[in-house]
């Protein structure tokens, strides 16, 4: 049994309480001081420790230091967490706990999902939980059956058919988003069918250029409903090919865009989504979760990218000079302060060696976004 190890800090029992979280199937032990966590790390050994910065006798700060000073606890990650708003005086109490990561709370279960998930090394997302975006229908001959996609990649869909479809080898597959759009037609082969014949493999024949571009614009986004939370998740690259048309349709009131998807965007793109934004007049509140790297970039770039919206977290790249080598974190907004002018971020130590962290971008440019 794998365990965590957490402060009884009512937040965050509630945020590892999420059905996310529960889903990890860990072992929670709760500890109510510094001392306990500490003695309690030693004896479980646990794959992660959420500590409260302000628990009683020592504090989380130096509780974290203590775990990370142990040799036994090497593979113990810990995460801090932390009241808002940051301050430079709590940046340098980070710096020196030498924490794996930081949360500043209040958050959102998604958020502390993800960066548990990270510290974790477990994926995010357990595939496309779109079963209703695509509409998809599998013709032989003269019949039709119609379903849903609920899981798409260049090479092949997982469908999930209304109607029993018998042993065929090959098919012809329709897809289109449920509300509309253009149709994306590809040949396939049924790889797998399940006994009940409405679950079907598909994969992808013969995928010219073009049909490869029209699945990469289906796969670009789908909207979920979390915890009561509407999140969309952005997948793929922002092109001359991409296309939001129709996602407006299915947003209404307040929305959580995940940009960790977004791989990389052009001018073009860029322009689409500024586009697409500037209409969303259905949403009346917006946040940017996760976003990836090439997202943050545009944001800090461009006036405008964000439209109306705020980033809530991002990935941060910084590096480690003594294995040479790209370390990515996850990082809320809200971590970073800029009190005295300057903006400044928690430091951390390498996942592989323990040498310090230094940020690969300048702040200033990569956070262009928190000043605007
Ligand atoms: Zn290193």
């Amino acid at each position: 049994m794998q365990h965590i190890l957490t402060a009884s800090n009512s937040d965050v029992l509630k945020l590892l309480g999420s059905r996310a979280c529960a889903r990890l199937g860990f072992a929670r032990h709760i500890v109510s001081s510094g001392i306990e966590a500490v003695n309690a790390a030693r004896h479980l050994k646990p794959r992660l420790a959420v500590l409260d910065g302000d628990m009683p006798d020592v504090n989380g700060f130096e509780a974290c230091r203590r775990i990370k000073a142990e040799p036994t606890l090497k593979e113990t990650r810990v995460m801090l967490v932390l009241q808002g708003p940051f301050t430079r005086d709590k940046l340098g109490q980070v710096a020196e706990a030498g924490c794996d990561d930081v949360m500043v709370l209040p958050a959102l279960d998604a958020e502390f999902f993800a960066h548990v998930a990270d510290l974790l090394s477990l994926p995010r997302r357990h595939g496309r939980r779109v079963t209703v975006e695509l509409l998809a229908r599998v013709e032989e001959g003269t019949r039709t059956w119609e379903g849903f996609i609920e899981n798409l990649s260049t090479t092949g869909a997982k469908v999930q058919l209304l109607e029993q479809l018998p042993s065929l080898p090959f098919v012809r597959a329709w897809m289109r988003r449920q509300r509309g759009g253009r149709v994306t037609e590809v040949d396939a082969r049924v790889v797998w069918r399940q006994d009940d014949g409405r679950g079907v493999g598909l994969e992808f024949r013969n995928v010219s250029l073009e049909v490869r571009e029209q699945i990469e614009a289906l796969m670009l986004w789908d909207v979920a409903l979390e915890d009561g939370q509407l999140r969309v998740y952005l997948d793929g690259d922002f092109i001359e090919t991409t296309d939001f048309a129709g996602l407006d349709r299915q947003l209404a009131g307040s929305v959580d865009f995940d940009a960790s998807g977004v791989r990389y965007i052009n001018s073009h793109g860029s322009r689409l989504w500024v586009a697409f934004l500037r209409e969303l007049d259905t949403v009346e509140h917006y946040t940017f979760s996760r976003c990836s790297v090439a997202f943050t970039l545009q944001a800090a770039m461009l006036d405008g990218f964000l439209g109306k919206g705020r980033i809530v977290s991002m990935m941060v790249p910084y590096h480690c000079e003594t294995c040479d080598r790209e370390d990515i974190r996850l990082l809320q907004v809200a971590a970073i302060t800029d009190e005295t002018g300057a903006l400044a971020l928690p430091s951390f130590r390498c996942s592989r060696c323990g040498s310090r962290l230094n940020e690969e971008e300048i702040p200033e440019k990569y956070f262009g976004f928190v000043k605007r």
